[in-house]
């Protein structure tokens, strides 16, 4: 019998039951919030409530905040918000799917590098509107065809992989055609071998 389809947090990329209304784990939405000392009356500063970028009002420029800026935040107050990113985030938006295929300790290591690549990344779009689980492994969609780009390539080095295709497919959303790419990336043995199913 298979097991139940779960969820898993594109934050942290954890299997769970049940993600929150922010579409992430509560282990993540607690982290969120205790990051956040409550405080919020100045409107001055925008923070967003998911990823915890700036803004200042009248500006339509989201930030990383230095801790100069959060110290700012906190003694002068702010205001919460989603964050354009995150807005497209909660929307489902993504450029790039990243379809990893491979043993289960092969999907939670690829998927953990992806995860990592995203957090190190300060682009807009830098974000994982989802992972799904799938016949043969995991879908990552991810908000950046750029990040996503500069991910596999640097996977090219790594001989646990093979790089089967990318693919570009046009589609419409609200009206403008964008671009979704895909990548497949297979687990392979050391002689670059696709690696046999056990049965
Ligand atoms: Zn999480
Ligand atoms: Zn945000």
């Amino acid at each position: 019998m298979r097991k139940k389809l779960r969820k898993f947090c594109p934050m942290c990329g954890k299997e769970v039951e049940k993600l929150t209304e922010n579409k992430i784990c509560l282990e993540c939405e607690n982290k969120l919030k205790s990051k956040k000392k409550k405080k919020k009356n100045s409107d001055d500063i925008i923070v967003c409530k998911i990823c915890g970028k700036m803004k200042r009002s009248g500006s339509s420029d989201w930030f990383f905040p230095s801790e100069e800026d959060i110290k700012e935040a906190e003694t002068k107050g702010f205001k919460e918000k989603t964050c354009d990113s995150c807005a497209r985030m909660l929307g489902g938006y993504y450029e790039a799917i990243i379809q990893l295929r491979g043993s289960e300790p092969f999907l939670e290591e690829f998927k953990n590098l992806v995860i990592n690549e995203i957090n190190k990344s300060k682009e807009k779009n830098a974000f994982i509107s989802s992972i799904e689980r799938v016949r043969g492994g995991l879908d990552l969609k991810l908000g950046s065809n750029s990040i996503a780009k500069k991910f596999v390539r640097k996977m090219k080095r790594n001989k646990k992989v093979e790089i089967k295709y990318s693919k570009k497919l046009k589609t419409k959303r609200d009206g403008k055609e964008i671009y979704r790419f895909t990548y497949l990336l297979r687990e392979v043995d050391e002689n670059g071998k696709r690696k046999k199913k056990k049965r």
